[in-house]
């Protein structure tokens, strides 16, 4: 591609990096702003935020050479899920898929910090940290205007969004969203734990709120587990003024409920981290010169882990549908754009509305009597075919682009 072509890539988490690669590595010279190196590893414990990576995010970023340099030690397979609520239990398990694991879970700094270092080697990325402070459409439709706060103007022929919840791209696009505000947090903390987990994930409903524990790889010999515990606003509030070994207790005394009993006691290895939690979804995940990409273009409830793995899956849909582009045909060619949008739609949809009818099913208000609840957990469970399809969904497989 001629380089007076400009594609500007606006926000530098995991799904803008993973998008510079991708781009790069079909041909395009591709701009990425707002990109700081990642942080480094702590040596003892691990950093804050941890992700599940389903299967179809682990086998692209395998393909990208990116998963082989997250460090292996560190990450963790989840071998089996075991979800709880009103007395009735659901096990998914690698039996019902084809594959060594459900998920991997891995850092995010760790994931940053391998596509960073794949991001050195690529000639046609250039990495600008500096922020977009205001972007506007050039008067003759040609493409995007973009400033950074340290006062340069940028030209962008095809921009892409990748700026995160609040993203800018999005707000001058003029596309609108849908915001549903659960009224709840996500707070995170990780723990040492008594006993192996075998590699279990566990989730039970309670209080209103969803709490899972999340498998961690042992560092030196200890073994350990990453509480994600999506708490209604006034326990959320409650459970964040706790000290770091107060919070343990709390979540101990769910363990019962989690069916995860052994783990106990729960050792702190840090204070608790918290997140707001939103469905957003953009009306368009496309427009003039322009498309959404990561939670720009979604934000999800994330009882199920799924986030990050949906905005890795719009890269992959974008990386392939501007490499499938016609001879001459300019990546911002509004049909290519068009595809795109076309193409995410179906999967960003559907699991929106199946963790929003999770988490209202479950929440404070829910209608839905608990022995009914128990009864479609019961009957998930012992119907062996759903709970495949359950799991294929979730690896993200059936979206993956080959
Ligand atoms: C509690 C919790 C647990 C979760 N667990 C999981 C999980 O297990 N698995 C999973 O798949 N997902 C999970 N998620 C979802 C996941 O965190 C997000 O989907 C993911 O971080 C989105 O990545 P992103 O790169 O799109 O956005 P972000 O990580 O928000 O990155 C946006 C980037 O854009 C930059 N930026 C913003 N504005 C500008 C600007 N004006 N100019 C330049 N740059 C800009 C920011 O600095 C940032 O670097 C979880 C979410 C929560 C809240």
């Amino acid at each position: 591609m001629s380089s007076s072509f400009h594609l500007l890539i606006c926000g530098g988490g995991i799904v803008g990096k993973a998008c510079a690669l991708a781009l790069a590595r079909s041909g395009l010279d591709v701009t990425l702003l707002g990109a700081c190196p990642a942080p480094s590893l702590p040596a003892q414990d691990y950093a804050q935020r941890i992700y599940a990576i389903n299967a179809a995010s682990r086998q692209w970023l395998d393909a990208l050479r990116v998963w082989p340099q997250v460090p292996q030690d560190r990450i963790e397979p989840i071998r089996a899920m075991h979800i709880r609520a009103d007395g009735a239990q659901l096990v998914f398990d690698t039996r019902d898929t084809q594959g060594e694991a459900l998920a991997w879970t891995a850092e995010s700094d760790a994931i940053e910090a391998a596509l960073d270092l794949a991001l050195r080697f690529e000639r046609q990325v250039v990495i600008d940290p500096a922020q977009a402070s205001q972007i506007s459409r050039l008067p003759d439709a040609s493409g995007w205007q973009v400033k950074t706060r340290d006062d340069r103007t940028l030209h962008a022929d095809l921009l892409i969004g990748a700026d995160g919840e609040h993203s800018l791209v999005r707000r001058v696009s003029g596309i609108a969203m849908d915001t549903h505000d659960y009224m709840q947090r996500g707070i995170v903390a990780h723990f040492h734990c008594a006993a192996p987990h075998e590699g279990i994930a566990f989730q039970t409903f309670a209080d209103g709120g969803v709490l899972a524990l999340l498998p961690l790889a042992s560092l030196h010999g200890r073994h350990q587990v990453s509480l994600v515990w999506s708490a209604p606003e006034a326990l959320a509030i409650e459970l964040l003024a706790l000290p770091p070994e107060a919070l343990a207790q709390r979540v101990e005394a769910h363990l019962p409920a989690l069916g995860a009993r052994h783990l106990g006691p729960l050792r702190p290895t840090g204070a608790a981290a918290a997140w707001r939690l939103q469905r957003q979804l953009a009306r368009r995940t496309a427009g003039e010169g322009l498309v959404l990409i990561g939670d720009a273009a979604h934000r999800v409830h994330p009882l199920a882990g799924q986030g990050l793995n949906l905005g890795l899956q719009d890269v992959q849909v974008l990386a392939h549908v501007l490499q499938q582009r016609a001879a001459g045909q300019a990546p911002a060619d509004a049909r290519l754009l068009r595809r795109y949008a076309r193409a995410r739609a179906e999967q960003v949809l559907a699991l929106a509305a199946t963790t929003d009818a999770l988490a209202r099913l479950y929440g404070g208000h829910s209608r839905v009597p608990a022995p009914l609840r128990a009864l479609g957990l019961h009957a998930t469970n012992a119907l062996p075919p759903v709970r495949q399809l359950l799991t294929r969904y979730a690896s993200g497989l059936p979206y993956l682009v080959s």
